[in-house]
């Protein structure tokens, strides 16, 4: 089988990491597969999806502050953004981040590692956002 399910939220701040796990782990738990595949995409251009630590806070805020040095709001590195929306940081934040990840079901179960979280990277909020999952296996 292969099932379409969405997850739809509203992002409090501009800049905000949230772990979304469990929610995907409830979605796919409804399913009982035995082996198969999650794929969580995101379809936006200034938020992204990104699988690390979500045991200590601090890692994800180390991840968010680093991206925040590396890429302020104006520019970086001698260069000066173009894009009229002001919103170019959050652009190439979501691009180092990504758009989709994968997760292997097993025994109805993501296979995260003991420290791995599903952490949606949001870089220019407060918006509406969506995570689209393609959920596939018997
Ligand atoms: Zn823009």
């Amino acid at each position: 089988m292969i099932k379409f399910e969405e997850l739809k939220f509203k992002t409090p701040e501009r800049e905000i990491i949230l772990d979304i796990t469990n929610e995907v782990s409830k979605i796919v738990k409804k399913y009982n597969i035995k082996e198969g595949i999650c794929r969580v995409f995101i379809p936006h251009t200034t938020a992204g999806i990104t699988i690390n630590e979500n045991a200590d806070p601090s890692v994800m805020r180390d991840i968010s502050n680093f991206l925040n040095k590396l890429i302020p709001k104006g520019g970086g590195l001698g260069y000066s953004f173009k894009h009229g929306e002001g919103n170019s940081d959050a652009h190439v934040k979501c691009s180092l981040t990504g758009h989709s990840v994968e997760i292997i079901i097993h025994e109805n179960r993501l296979m995260l590692g003991t420290w791995q979280g599903i952490m949606f990277t949001e870089f220019d909020g407060p918006r509406n956002r969506r995570v689209y999952l393609q959920i596939q296996g018997e």
